[in-house]
């Protein structure tokens, strides 16, 4: 039974969807070879990786996770008691 990707959450047959995910990053070097061989250039950058991951109906209703609330709610709090 597959499960959420972002609560965890099983999800029944039939039942959620497969939405394009975040699911890292990485900066690094690529060579890509030019025209036939000639003039090889390199590529520096920072890549994000996006993945196929199901997610149940709930997770795709808001775009925040409950970590998220958590977290915003957090700085929210900290920030209240600098500025106070
Ligand atoms: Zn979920």
């Amino acid at each position: 039974m597959p499960s959420c990707y972002k609560c965890g959450k099983h999800i029944p047959r039939g039942k959620g969807l497969r939405r394009k995910v975040y699911t890292g990053s990485s900066y690094g070097m690529s060579r890509s070879v030019g025209n036939r061989g000639k003039n090889p250039r390199k590529t520096a950058g920072y890549r994000r990786y996006y993945g196929m991951r199901t997610i149940c109906n709930e997770c795709t209703g808001s775009r925040l996770t409950l970590v998220e609330i958590v977290v915003l709610t957090v700085v929210g709090i900290v920030l209240y008691q600098i500025f106070i």
